[in-house]
């Protein structure tokens, strides 16, 4: 037995730790400026760096790093050992306060957009005071911005804390408005649902797509997929049950509220759940989670797959943010209590996210546009392109009776012809044809369900926060003027939901109806991420940014080159992948087993030439066509790689020729090899099949 209020947080330097090991007058200073937002003084820095040095010392470290989380990649370190030299040439363990504070990683590899290069080669980290720093494989890790010399933004963190401040200051700013002056405080709160898929490691050796991408880029369709669901939610098999028991003990070492795992859906997949909390450090752990759920995966012999569309025709695996408000005196924002029509306070907060999820779609569709998301998105029980909101019944009655009601305005509060006054405290509508909206009310928070498995959650709680900041910023605007505010509020409330009750929609997100409708209303239908990360620049975006000090516009085109480039190496990767198999691995298969059918019939017809080989014959045709149209399809996407050096000057136009031609015939390819695999024999197939991988951990 394991005895886990003992272990949780052993590996964190967390506040109970500061307080044990630094004199009162350095915590109350390392408090006071962490609150005040303003710098440490050095003594103080020197002091904290010390005990944090010593109390790593005590844990077996000999190093320490800044981690930091730059645009690409899980999350980056560059790892210093404490050793200083000494006079009498022995060495000491330090690490000073100045250590602690600033380090220079240097690290010009990372992307920058075009940032650092235009300023100066040198980036460098600054210390996250509010969250805490840990312990991985002896190394202290300290939580850590990454930014150029000249103050740009070259990471995401940095805006995410920056989206913090923001949405705690408007927030206080109109609660205050409302008479609600005990609260001081608003912090956005996340819990990640982690999705993955667990796959043997032998099998993941025999698949260079796999290896090499992320994803399978060919396989034919498992007789056997999820079409019985008798994985969700099944009984757990031992390797699996193992390699989760290990992932909780490590995450709860790190502090990191592991609560919920499960199978999922589909075969493999499984999902890890954490309590949600402050969102830069639910940003923070979700890194370590899935970095942790990798390495663990590797030492139980199987490999954990973090792409969002491992299997095509299979579920992929999302990562479901859930987002909410909460004061310092407790209370969740986004909680209707058993009258929501009378909440005036909760109402306006509701009206605040969905007026900005109306205005802000792109940004939010934008947030989660990645190659590998594009392939999940809008199938498969993952939500479609479209940005829209579920509020389930009870909420959208009230909704309704508000814009609809005349009452509403005279009386001060919604009179419901529905019978939803008589309801208790919101049902949470977990009706099957929903599973899919991409932005739902799920009872007290929203789920945001479009993101992928493998994003960093700080891009959609940086867009999320900000635009909810900027709407009750221009709400408190309105509101500071009235004389009433009572009858201001309600106006304001009734005026906005009018305006963006487009975006509200409780339907099923994939039928053609929807997506006619959803055109008619006005909402986007940004179907790839080349097209969604042109939005990232329109004027309007571009003045949210700049108004709520988030980015300037350098730092925006940068990330949006970024994000372009990533995509375009992307495909070019799974491209060059592609090719590498098909001419060096499929097409000799196939080729190899017509040869057999070829000699088989042959020596059949030798025997006697009354022998029918007509089977085989036709087999033999079917797969010759097969292969002589591969192999023209292998020469189009050898050529569409190549052709893509006519696009390099213009990376918008780039990213877009990868999407529309390049993938196209990635698809096309692809087609044809699952055909071909479909009536391979076996022993030819070089790889293994999707039926062996989804069903390879027993
Ligand atoms: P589900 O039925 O979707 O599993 P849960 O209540 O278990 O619903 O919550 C799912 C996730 O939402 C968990 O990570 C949980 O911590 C998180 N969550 C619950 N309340 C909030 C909140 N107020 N803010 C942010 N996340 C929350
Ligand atoms: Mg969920």
């Amino acid at each position: 037995m394991i005895d886990v209020p003992g272990i949780f947080a052993s590996n964190v330097f967390n506040d109970e730790k500061m307080r044990v090991r630094l004199t009162q007058e350095t915590y109350a200073a390392l408090h006071a400026s962490i609150e005040s937002g303003t710098t440490l003084s050095i003594e103080v820095a020197n002091a904290v760096a010390d005990a944090m040095k010593e109390w790593a010392i005590e844990k077996g470290c000999t190093h320490y790093t800044h981690w930091f989380q730059p645009m690409t990649g899980i999350t980056a370190e560059k790892h210093d050992s404490f050793i200083s030299p000494h006079a009498d040439g022995h060495v000491i363990m330090e690490f000073s306060g100045k250590e602690l504070i600033k380090g220079e990683p240097d690290a010009s590899s990372f992307p920058s957009g075009g940032i650092r290069a235009t300023f100066e080669a040198r980036g460098y980290t600054t210390w996250d005071p509010t969250s805490p720093a840990f312990v991985k494989d002896n190394t202290l890790c300290i939580p850590t911005a990454f930014m150029s010399y000249t103050g740009d933004v070259l990471d995401k963190k940095t805006p995410l804390l920056r989206s913090m401040d923001r949405i705690n200051h408007e927030a206080v700013r109109i609660l205050h408005l409302l008479g609600r002056t005990d609260i001081t405080r608003v912090d956005a709160t996340v819990g990640p649902e982690q999705e993955y898929f667990l796959i043997d490691k032998e099998m993941y050796d025999l698949r260079k797509d796999l290896k090499y991408t992320g994803r399978t880029l060919f396989g034919a369709r498992s007789p056997k997929g999820q079409q019985l669901d008798d994985h969700y939610f099944g009984a757990i098999k031992q390797r699996v049950k193992a390699f989760m028991a290990e992932l909780d003990e490590e995450l709860w070492k790190l502090g990191i509220y592991a609560k919920t795992e499960h199978n999922e859906v589909a075969p493999a997949q499984h999902e890890l759940a954490p309590i949600f909390t402050t969102v830069n450090i639910a940003a923070d752990h979700n890194q370590l989670t899935m970095e942790l759920m990798k390495r663990i995966a590797r030492e139980h012999g199987m490999v954990c797959l973090l792409h969002e569309k491992p299997f095509k025709g299979v579920n992929g695996s999302g990562k479901h943010n859930n987002w909410s408000l909460s004061t310092n005196t407790g209370e969740n924002l986004l909680k209707p209590g058993k009258k929501p029509e009378e909440n005036t306070q909760f109402l306006l907060f509701l009206t605040a996210v969905i007026k900005a999820v109306d205005e802000y779609q792109d940004l939010l569709r934008l947030s989660v546009a990645t190659a590998g998301n594009d392939h999940r998105m809008g199938g498969d029980e993952a939500p479609p392109f479209i940005i829209s909101m579920f509020l389930g019944d009870d909420l959208e009655a009230i909704v309704e009776a508000i814009i609809n009601g005349d009452d509403y305005e005279s009386q001060g509060k919604v009179i419901m012809n529905t019978g939803a006054e008589a309801l208790p405290e919101i049902r949470k509508d977990t009706t099957d044809r929903n599973r899919t909206s991409p932005f739902a009310f799920t009872g007290n928070k929203f789920e945001f369900r479009a993101l992928g498995s493998a994003l960093n959650i700080s891009c959609p709680n940086i867009m999320l926060n900000t635009m909810v900041a900027d709407v009750l910023s221009s709400f408190s605007d309105e509101l500071e003027k009235a004389n009433d505010i009572d009858a201001a509020v309600r106006r304001l409330i009734r005026k906005n939901l009018k305006k963006h009750r487009r975006i509200i929609f409780n339907g099923d997100g994939y039928t053609d109806e929807w997506r006619a409708e959803a055109e008619a209303r006005g909402l986007l239908n940004l179907r790839s991420t080349p097209e969604a990360l042109k939005k990232y620049t329109t004027k309007k975006n571009l003045d949210l940014f700049e108004r709520n000090h988030i980015f300037n516009e350098t730092e925006v085109r940068a990330r949006q080159e970024i994000l372009l480039e990533n995509y375009i190496k992307i495909i070019d990767l799974e491209a060059l992948t592609m090719l590498d198999m098909a001419k060096k691995d499929i097409f000799p298969a196939v080729s190899a087993f017509t040869g057999e059918l070829a000699e088989t019939i042959q020596r059949k017809r030798a025997v006697s030439e009354d022998i029918r080989v007509d089977a085989e014959i036709k087999l033999l045709n079917k797969l010759s066509d097969l292969l002589a149209a591969f192999s023209e399809k292998i020469d189009e996407l050898d050529s569409k790689v190549g052709g893509s050096i006519a696009y390099r000057k213009n990376i918008q136009s780039h990213a877009e020729y990868c999407c529309n031609e390049t993938l196209k015939t990635m698809d096309e390819l692809r087609a044809i090899s699952d055909e071909m695999e479909m009536c391979t024999a076996s022993e030819y197939w070089p790889y293994p099949s999707y039926g062996e991988l989804l069903f390879s951990v027993q």
